[in-house]
């Protein structure tokens, strides 16, 4: 386990970086729509996605949190949730269920940031029922064909390689179809539609053709076992957007109360208006205790419960929500000049914040897996309940 120091030294390495080599990217990416490779290549050449990484089959969660927490804070928006995918779900894949010279070669390079990957797994007739995916891989001498359509691939127009969520028919299993997870190289990738969006314009989200021909290599797992890697992979994007939606909820949080100090209203600073400040206050309260369960959790603190799909799921729609509301009411504190794009960044972080109730899964689907573990106390309820059901 890392000590305290080290993780300090490790979240001012990671600011630093994304300071001198991120941020000044950003304003471009947003111009163009383009996620800037150099971005992520910037967060592998210092080392940092391989410090992340380093450890069990987890790596460092606590180093995961702090990067993810410090790219949002940064204020890097579509570029910091590009750096994450490509660090985050991406590498868990990779690292469990890839385990051949080939995807361990990919996986080297993308821990070095010099491959960008990305997750293609939504598809134009849906993104929260995976296992409906329509996308097919057949045999094709010893290795896979893979063909379809897939909707919303965040990075796909720049990444070198996609995670491909696809059926899988094989003479063993021609029914009931089979799902594979497949790493397919960007020549197989074509761009059909770049998608225009609410927000996060530097993500490079695109819908993307495949047509691509890969060696049997190229399968992560086994076959039939694409949606529980797909599902493993996904927790990791979900638990790091928690932490990154804390570190947006603390970006707006600390420019609104910075604004609440400077600007007067009624011959007071509005800081001094008590409305506001109980408000800002029950947004920052909240916050704190959103930021101690991610890092005690990620920690794994003596006592705290296990961290499984359910409690990452119940952590990223809780942070997802709080995220929401957390960056309208500070746009709100900004006035009028909050809902302006080019003096405050308050609108944009407001258009950018919403996809985090879909991206990685929606918050129905993600209460449909915290409902999957409600458990009823009939003891209690007989011993202290009179009514009759
Ligand atoms: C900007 C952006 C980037 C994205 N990037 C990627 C990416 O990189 N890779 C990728 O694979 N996908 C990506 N997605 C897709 C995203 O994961 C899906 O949009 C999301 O999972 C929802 O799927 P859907 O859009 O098909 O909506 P649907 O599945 O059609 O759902 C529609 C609505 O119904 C609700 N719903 C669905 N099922 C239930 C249920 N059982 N009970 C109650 N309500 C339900 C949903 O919550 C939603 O509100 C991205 C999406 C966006 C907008």
């Amino acid at each position: 386990m890392s000590t305290t120091q080290e993780l300090s030294d490790f979240r001012e390495h990671a600011r630093t970086v994304i300071r001198e080599r991120i941020v000044p990217l950003f304003a471009e990416a947003e111009l163009s729509g383009t996620f800037p490779r150099a971005a992520f290549a910037a967060l592998g050449a210092a080392g940092l996605v391989r410090q992340r990484w380093q450890g069990g089959p987890g790596g460092d969660p606590v180093r995961s949190v702090i990067l993810a927490e410090e790219l949002a804070r940064s204020g890097a928006g579509g570029v910091a949730i590009g750096c994450t995918l490509a660090m985050e779900p991406i590498v868990a894949a990779l690292r469990r269920h890839g385990g051949n010279p080939q995807l361990d070669d990919i996986l080297e390079q993308v821990l070095d940031g010099r491959q960008l990957g990305c997750i293609a797994a939504s598809e134009p007739t849906g993104g929260s029922d995976l296992s409906g995916v329509r996308t097919t891989a057949r045999r094709e001498g010893g290795g896979w064909r893979i063909r379809g359509e897939k909707k919303f691939v965040s990075l796909g127009p720049v990444a070198d390689f996609a995670l491909v969520l696809a059926r899988t028919a094989t003479e063993e299993h021609p029914a009931p179809p089979q799902l594979g997870l497949f790493c397919v190289p960007a020549s197989g990738m074509r761009v059909i539609k770049p998608l225009r969006r609410l927000g996060l314009s530097s993500l490079s989200t695109a819908w993307i053709g495949i047509d691509a021909s890969v060696p049997a290599t190229a399968l992560l797992g086994r076959p039939g076992l694409g949606l529980v890697v797909a599902t493993h992979a996904l927790t990791f994007e979900r638990f790091a957007a928690a932490a990154q939606l804390a570190g947006l909820s603390l970006r707006a949080i600390e420019l609104a109360t910075a604004h609440l100090h400077r600007r007067t209203q009624f011959g007071r600073p509005l800081l001094e208006h008590q409305a506001l400040r109980l408000r800002l206050a029950d947004l920052a309260a909240r916050l704190t205790v959103l930021r101690h369960g991610v890092y005690g959790a990620a920690a794994g603190a003596p006592g705290t419960p296990a961290l499984g799909a359910r409690e990452i799921a119940a952590f990223k729609v809780t942070a997802a929500r709080f995220a929401e509301e957390v960056v309208g009411e500070c746009m709100h504190m900004f006035g009028g000049m909050g809902y302006l794009e080019d003096e405050t960044p308050l609108a944009r972080m407001y258009r950018d914040v919403r996809m985090a109730r879909l991206g990685g899964g929606s918050d129905e689907v993600m209460w449909e897996l915290v409902a999957g573990g409600l458990t009823p106390d009939f003891a209690a309820y007989d011993a202290d309940v009179a009514v009759t059901p």
